[in-house]
C-alpha cells in the first residue's frame, strides 16, 4: 500500500514537473516568437522610415548625396540620380563621380574640416555634370556642402546640395549688359553734349550767335536721343515688373492707331517714296489692350521697315484681322530683310543687325523690338518673324480674341 502510494506521488512529480517542462518551453517558445515579431516590427519600421526619408529626399528638386569620409558615395537622390544621368553612384569615389575638380573643392574642404561651404561655380556644358546633354553653353551651379550631424560612435558623413542656379545667372548676367549696353548708349551723346558745351563755355563762340544755334541744335539733337534711350527702358522695366497695372487696358479702334503711326511717320514715308497698304477685312475691329504699347509696337515695326530700307521701291503692308480664336496683326516689307543668323536675336535689347546694314547711318538703339516682344507678351500674345532678303521680311503677331470683342 505504502509502496503503492510513493509509486503514485513519485509519478505525480514526474507528471508535474514533465507540464511545467513543457509550460516552460512554450513560454520559452512565445517569448522568441514575439521577439522575433518585434525585430521583423522594427525591420519594417525601418525599411519604412527608409522609404520615406528616401521619397522626401527624392522630392527634392536639388541633387542631394551623402559621403563618407573615405570619400565614398553612401547616399544619392532622384535629382543627382538625373543630374549625372543614371550612373551608379553609390559606393564609388568622388572624385570619379564628380565630373569637375571645381565641383569637388568645396565638398572636399567640408569634409576634412567640418565646416559648412558654400559656393557657386560657373563650369562649360562639357564639364558640367549634365555633360553633352546640356547645350547652353555654361551651367551655373550651388554647391553647399556640410557634415551631417551624427551620433559620436558612427563614421561622419558630410551631405551635399547642387543646385543648377543657371537661369539665375543668365538673369543676372542679361541685367549686367543691359547695365553696360545702356551706358555705353548713354556716353556717346553725353559726350558729344559735353563736348559742345565746353565749346560754347568759350566767349569767343557765344559772340557768334550764328555758330552757338548751330552747337545749340546739335545738343538738343543728343540730348532728345539720351531721353528716349531713358524712356525706352523705363517701357521695358515696366513691361518686365509683370503688374498688371503697368497696362490699360481699354477697347480702341485698331485703325486709328494704324493711321496715328502712319501720320507721325509720314515725313519717312514721303522722303522712302514708301508705298503703304493695309489689309483690314474689317476696318472697325475693336481691340482691347493698352492703346500707347500698340501703338508703340506699330511705331516700331513700321518704322523699321522704312528706315532699314532706303533704298529703292519700298512696300510696307500693314495687316489686322481675326483667324479662329486669334487676332492675327502683321508687318511685312520687301526691303533687304534680315539675315537668318539675326532672326534669333533681334528681339534683344540693344541688338541691331550690323553686318549688311550700314548702321553708322540708319539710327537706333537696338531697344525697339525688344519693346515691341515685351507689349505683345503683355497682352498674352506672342511675335515671330521670317525674312526672305529682297522678297518680303515679316513681322507676325497672334493675341487672343478674348482680348478683343
Ligand atoms: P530702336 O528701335 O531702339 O530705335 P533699332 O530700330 O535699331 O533701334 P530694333 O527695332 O530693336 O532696333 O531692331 C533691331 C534690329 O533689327 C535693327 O537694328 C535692324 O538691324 C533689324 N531689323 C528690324 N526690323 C527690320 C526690317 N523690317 N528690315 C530689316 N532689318 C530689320
Ligand atoms: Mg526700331
Amino acid at each position: 500500500m505504502i509502496l503503492e502510494i510513493s509509486a503514485a506521488i513519485a509519478l505525480a512529480g514526474i507528471t508535474s514537473s514533465g507540464v511545467l517542462w513543457f509550460r516552460q518551453r512554450n513560454m520559452q517558445r512565445r517569448y522568441a516568437q514575439e521577439i522575433q515579431a518585434l525585430h521583423a516590427l522594427h525591420a519594417e519600421k525601418l525599411r519604412q522610415n527608409n522609404l520615406d526619408r528616401n521619397r522626401l529626399l527624392d522630392a527634392l528638386s536639388d541633387a542631394f548625396l551623402i559621403v563618407d569620409a573615405d570619400h565614398r558615395v553612401r547616399f544619392v537622390n532622384a535629382a543627382a540620380r538625373d543630374l549625372f544621368n543614371q550612373r551608379e553612384l553609390i559606393d564609388r569615389s568622388i572624385e570619379e563621380s564628380l565630373l569637375d575638380p571645381r565641383l569637388l573643392q568645396g565638398l572636399l574642404h567640408s569634409i576634412k574640416t567640418g565646416e559648412h561651404v558654400q559656393s557657386r561655380l560657373v563650369l562649360s556644358q562639357q564639364t558640367s555634370p549634365r555633360g553633352d546633354l546640356e547645350n547652353r553653353g555654361t551651367n551655373a551651379w550651388h554647391v553647399d556642402a556640410a557634415p551631417l550631424p551624427n551620433p559620436e560612435s558612427l563614421r561622419p558623413l558630410t551631405r551635399v546640395l547642387i543646385r543648377d542656379v543657371t537661369t539665375e545667372h543668365q538673369l543676372d548676367q542679361v541685367r549686367k549688359d543691359f547695365v553696360a549696353n545702356a551706358s555705353h548708349e548713354l556716353r556717346t551723346p553725353l559726350a558729344i553734349i559735353n563736348g559742345y558745351l565746353e565749346n560754347l563755355l568759350e566767349d569767343e563762340i557765344l559772340k557768334d550767335t550764328a555758330m552757338a544755334h548751330r552747337f545749340l541744335t546739335i545738343m538738343r539733337k543728343h540730348a532728345d536721343r539720351v531721353s528716349r534711350i531713358i524712356e525706352d527702358m523705363l517701357v521695358i522695366s515696366r513691361l518686365e515688373s509683370g503688374e498688371a497695372s503697368a497696362l490699360n487696358i481699354e477697347p480702341f479702334r485698331f485703325r486709328s492707331c494704324i493711321d496715328d503711326v502712319l501720320e507721325r511717320l509720314e515725313s519717312l514715308i514721303t522722303n522712302q517714296s514708301a508705298t503703304i497698304k493695309i489689309n483690314m477685312a474689317n476696318p472697325d475691329l475693336i481691340l482691347e489692350g493698352d492703346r500707347f504699347y500698340w501703338t508703340q509696337v506699330l511705331f516700331n515695326l513700321i518704322e523699321n521697315a522704312l528706315k532699314q530700307n532706303p533704298l529703292g521701291k519700298l512696300t510696307v503692308e500693314i495687316g489686322c484681322n481675326v483667324v479662329g480664336n486669334h487676332v492675327c496683326i502683321d508687318v511685312a516689307d520687301n526691303g533687304v530683310g534680315i539675315p537668318s543668323a539675326d532672326l534669333a536675336h533681334i528681339f534683344r535689347r540693344f541688338y541691331r543687325v550690323e553686318k549688311h546694314h550700314s548702321q553708322q547711318e540708319i539710327k537706333g538703339t537696338g531697344l525697339g523690338l525688344s519693346i515691341v516682344k515685351r507689349a505683345v507678351e503683355a497682352h498674352h500674345g506672342k511675335i515671330s518673324v521670317t525674312s526672305k532678303p529682297g522678297i518680303e521680311t515679316k513681322f507676325s503677331i497672334a493675341i487672343p480674341h478674348a482680348l478683343t470683342s
